[in-house]
């Protein structure tokens, strides 16, 4: 999730930007800090990233009276940067250095026998775990996890991105047959740059294939609910991210008259988050400015992938019901309840739901160790409007609405390395299956 309130993106690329062999912006030499401003500072620091260039990689509020900023800054702006004298803490040294963390784009690893032997075909290998992978392979991965599950699942789709992808899912069911019980509906990759977000979605659907016949809380989730699942719902970001920019939240549809010759190298556009209709779409939250990472669109819900997404959840909505929403973002390390747009509004079940999201947090750290902050959105992190678990919250009705921020809490923050995969898989799943099992 990102707060953003001006434009950071507009400019140019800077003068030392470098290009890999791949077409893609390198960021060696950036380095990441993490700065403290007050509310009087705000308005100039906030002026002063887009003359320097930096990509403001995340906001929080820190203090009631203090905003925390990560920003990376290119290298012929550090002196800049520096003499302006903030409050700064260091997180990373070189950015190139940590995106090589990633490791390269891996193809689809081929099919194994599953272990627990509940899958009618091979599973997908477990090694799809141990990197990422170009947007082409996941359409593999997700067509041989139906494959592997051809009684209880079936391939989904929710409309068509801005170039024409086909925003595509699957959709699982136990015992009672395809449809018949309430939904759990998770969404991943919103914002392009948040890799952790779909493979992570990835590994909760393949633990829950593979374990539906050898966990009986397993089958009990599966037998109650059915799963519809969309590991990555704005697939023309997440290509951008892998082929030209690895660090934009891209959002659609990129609106390169409005902003300036160069700004669709920035990905500039409506934040398909910041796009919900959900009746504070025009409040504190999000940006009216065409040039803004968290402009709120023309129009409430007039991007095609917020059109896709929220047709498809209103129809589990009017359907048998929504039980459970997710929206799975990087990073952070927050579980966040309703509201954004309202520090003071609650949800009708609101206490429920913070107990629920705490003890969440508490089966998540049981795991690896790893600490979440959990509590309600606008209070927590900042006001957003237009975003999509108030929307579940107020027009779907989905009982519980959250948006979950995965690793880590910056330092290596949206370029979280391959070997964490698994990991951020092991403990998101510990914390689902506490949830399935006690909300
Ligand atoms: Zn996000």
């Amino acid at each position: 999730m990102r707060f953003l309130r001006v434009a950071l993106f507009i400019a140019p690329l800077a003068v030392g930007v470098q290009i890999d062999r791949q077409g893609r912006e390198t960021y060696d030499g950036y380095k990441v800090f993490r700065v403290v401003t007050d509310d009087e500072q705000l308005t100039g620091f906030e002026a002063q990233l887009g003359s320097l260039s930096a990509i403001e990689l995340s906001r929080n509020r820190g203090h009631i009276d203090a905003h925390h900023f990560d920003i990376a800054v290119p290298p012929e702006s550090l002196d800049a940067f520096e003499a302006l004298n903030y409050e700064a803490e260091t997180l990373t040294e070189d950015l190139g250095a940590d995106i090589a963390l990633e490791g390269e784009l891996q193809p689809f690893p081929g099919l194994e026998k599953s272990t627990s032997g509940v899958a009618a075909a091979a599973l997908p290998s477990f090694s799809w775990f141990s990197a990422y992978h170009p947007y082409a392979d996941h359409l593999t991965f997700l067509k041989s996890l139906q494959a592997a599950f051809p009684s209880n699942s079936e391939l989904i789709t929710a409309g068509t991105s801005f170039e024409g992808r086909t925003i595509q899912g699957i959709h699982l069911w136990g015992s009672g047959g395809k449809g018949s019980k309430p939904a759990i509906y998770y969404h991943g990759n919103v914002h392009a740059r948040e890799w952790i977000s779909s493979i992570t979605v990835e590994y909760i659907t393949y633990q829950l294939i593979n374990n539906y016949s050898n966990d009986t809380a397993i089958k009990a989730a599966l037998d109650n609910y059915d799963f519809y699942i969309l590991p990555i719902v704005n697939p023309d970001g997440f290509v951008y991210t892998q082929t030209t920019t690895r660090l934009v939240r891209y959002p659609s549809p990129p609106v390169l008259a409005t902003c300036g010759g160069e700004s669709l190298l920035r990905g500039v556009g409506t934040d398909i988050n910041r796009n919900w209709p959900n009746g504070h779409w025009d409040g504190a939250g999000s940006s009216t400015s065409p040039g803004s990472e968290t402009y709120r669109g023309e129009a409430p819900g007039d991007t095609p992938e917020n059109t896709g997404i929220r047709i498809f959840g209103d129809k589990l909505g009017a359907g048998k019901g929504i039980k459970l929403y997710i929206d799975f973002h990087s990073y952070g390390q927050y579980i966040l309840t309703p509201y954004g747009y309202s520090c003071s509004a609650t949800a009708p079940n609101q206490s429920k739901q913070d107990t629920l999201a705490r003890n969440t947090g508490a089966a998540i750290a049981a795991v690896h160790g790893t600490r979440f902050t959990t509590g309600q959105t606008c209070a927590t992190l900042y006001a957003t409007a237009g975003g999509s678990n108030d929307y579940f919250t107020d027009v779907t009705t989905a009982e519980l609405a959250w948006a979950i921020e995965l690793r880590d809490t910056g330092t290596y923050g949206f370029t979280l390395p391959a070997n964490q995969i698994i990991p951020t898989g092991e403990e998101t799943w510990a914390g689902q299956k506490y949830l399935w099992a006690n909300f």
